[in-house]
């Protein structure tokens, strides 16, 4: 699986403290993206599932782990590699978030349907659709723009996150690889 960055812990891109991780590739370009620097696939940050997943536990202590985010890229770009890291990760995590550039109706049909229906047990929340830059009203929480939509695959993570939706969007900035990032959701670029 081609991953750029993990970083814990991240407070802006779903509830609680929260282990997130950037794939790498997106065909869909959206004007203004805030990750573009990940769309081209890049082989020197292959990784497999396995090795990531150890990599991780040996890293992170997962009992202190609130919930996982993939963003990227478009994590579903590698839907199956993500589904073998989901297989891996569900035993120990009860909320985790996927982003994807596809509409719901178009990512299910990236797999088949055995593959499809397995992903929506794993997850709990999908936030689906393409950025479009104007319509983002630099106010809707966890999305870049309205378009978007929070699709919850189990409910027992619903008011945990109607309550986080409520405190607005954020942005941490975080120093990594010797310079300041900015994670969340951002405003509009010629709004900042
Ligand atoms: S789908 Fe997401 S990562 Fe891909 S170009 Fe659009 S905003 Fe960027």
């Amino acid at each position: 699986m081609l991953i750029d960055r993990i970083l814990y812990p991240i407070v802006t891109l779903g509830p609680g403290k929260r282990l997130v991780i950037w794939t790498v590739g997106c065909s869909k370009h959206c004007y203004n993206c805030a990750n573009s620097e990940l769309w081209a696939a890049d082989n020197k940050k292959d990784i497999t599932s396995q090795e990531l997943f150890e990599k991780i536990i040996k890293l992170v202590d997962l009992k202190k782990v609130d919930g996982v985010t993939f963003t990227g890229g478009d994590p579903l770009e590698q839907f199956d590699e993500l589904l073998e890291l989901l297989e891996l990760f569900h035993p120990f995590f009860s909320d985790i978030l996927v982003y994807t550039g596809y509409t719901v109706d178009e990512a299910r049909k990236i797999t088949d349907d055995d593959k499809w229906r397995r992903f929506t047990e794993l997850i709990s929340v999908l936030i689906d659709g393409p950025y479009v830059d104007e319509l983002n009203d630099n106010m809707c929480g966890l999305r870049g723009s309205t378009n978007q939509n929070i699709i919850y695959f189990n409910d027992a993570v619903k008011d945990r996150y109607t309550d986080y939706l409520s405190e607005g969007r954020k942005v941490q900035n975080i120093y990594y690889s010797n310079k300041m990032i900015s994670v969340g959701i951002h405003r509009r670029k010629e709004d900042k």
